[in-house]
């Protein structure tokens, strides 16, 4: 896993402009968490919406270690530029896992798969996300779930039972750790 410091200079060295463009974008975060990992290490939680020039992105952060530049970083970012071209290079280093790209390595956008990131995370970077202190606590195990006794149904078998809400649509969601 690499550090905040090593991912904006990978990117500062490569594309400039991404670091450019990261100033322009605006963020909205929500407050940061503390969540312990599968293997019981603790990591906080950072998300935040992205505003560029076109739709809001959403980016998630989680650091390891020491506050600071120095935190190691798993990070992860709903645009296509992300997609396209940091995701499987940042998840051959293990500062992301393949979620949105098809996993194949990105022949002609980073054959070198440099570790990249997008403006998004590194607008969060700028801003100080790996400063953050997090205020809550969050359970890696979900709580367990209550039973609640069946009903038995007393109602006339002609009664309709409503149709379930139909599923949120989104993108494809990976059960991670802490959800
Ligand atoms: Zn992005």
């Amino acid at each position: 896993m690499l550090s905040v410091k090593q991912l904006l200079s990978a990117t500062r060295a490569t594309h400039p402009n991404i670091i450019n463009n990261a100033r322009s974008v605006r963020l909205n975060f929500s407050p940061a968490a503390e969540v312990e990992d599968d293997d019981g290490d603790l990591y906080r939680e950072i998300k935040a919406i992205g505003r560029g020039n076109t739709i809001p992105r959403e980016i998630t952060l989680r650091l390891y270690g020491k506050r600071g530049p120095e935190s190691l970083a798993w990070v992860s970012c709903t645009c296509e530029w992300f997609l396209y071209h940091c995701e499987v290079a940042l998840w051959a280093k293990r500062s992301s896992d393949i979620e949105y790209s098809n996993g194949f390595k990105p022949e002609i956008t980073n054959p070198r798969m440099v570790p990249l990131v997008c403006k998004h995370i590194a607008a969060a970077f700028m801003q100080g996300a790996a400063n953050m202190v997090p205020s809550r606590k969050v359970q890696s195990k979900a709580p367990p779930v209550k039973k609640v006794p069946e009903k038995k149904a007393t109602t006339s078998p002609t009664k309709k039972t409503p149709a379930a809400p139909a599923a949120p649509k989104g993108p494809p969601k990976i059960k991670r750790p802490g959800e």
